[in-house]
């Protein structure tokens, strides 16, 4: 496992815990507020030990890191709600290793929700750092509000999932019908 990789899967957890709690709508339904297993779900896409959940912990740091990266293109706005929330959750570098799994990388405690917020704070700080927040994309299909990193190499990636870009390639079928 590379280093770099653990920091990208909590990327791809702060991107997942944004939409969860800033979405109003996804994938074509109105966002039920997550629950403790949706969160769990969320910190497993970068922990095997995810700690006890109670969603409410994680409400306020998700909106916000869902209003910074949705605040994109404006990369100024987006860093600024970073740099807060950076300094809220008081993330710091922090070596831990997880049972038998090698020292990685932490930049808070994954022993509760602020030490993951922390974490998740610092990912996506990395990424604004970068030239990587170009790829930043919002869904382009009707009712779905989800971020999404764009993964395709010539950058044309428009819908969050296949459900989206299935659902957005029926509807233009159907006008197109109604128009002909
Ligand atoms: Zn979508």
């Amino acid at each position: 496992m590379q280093a770099t990789d653990h920091l990208q899967a909590s990327l791809q957890a702060a991107i997942a815990l944004a939409n969860s709690f800033g979405s109003a709508e996804r994938q074509g339904r109105p966002a039920v507020p997550p629950d403790a297993a949706a969160v769990d779900a969320i910190l497993r896409l970068t922990t095997n030990r995810p700690p006890a959940v109670d969603p409410a912990d994680y409400a306020i740091g998700g909106k916000t890191l869902y209003d910074a990266l949705g605040s994109l293109p404006a990369v100024d706005r987006a860093v600024e709600l970073v740099n807060a929330l950076l300094k809220d959750t008081k993330a710091a570098p922090q070596l831990t290793r997880d049972g038998g799994a090698p020292w990685h990388l932490h930049f808070g405690s994954p022993d509760d929700a602020n030490g993951w917020l922390a974490e998740f704070a610092t990912a996506v700080a990395t990424l604004l750092g970068s030239d990587e927040a170009e790829r930043l994309r919002r869904c382009g299909a009707d009712r779905c509000d989800d971020l999404f990193l764009d993964s395709t190499r010539n950058g044309n990636q428009r819908f969050c999932s296949t459900a989206c870009q299935n659902r957005a390639k029926v509807a233009a079928h159907r006008a197109r019908a109604r128009t002909s």
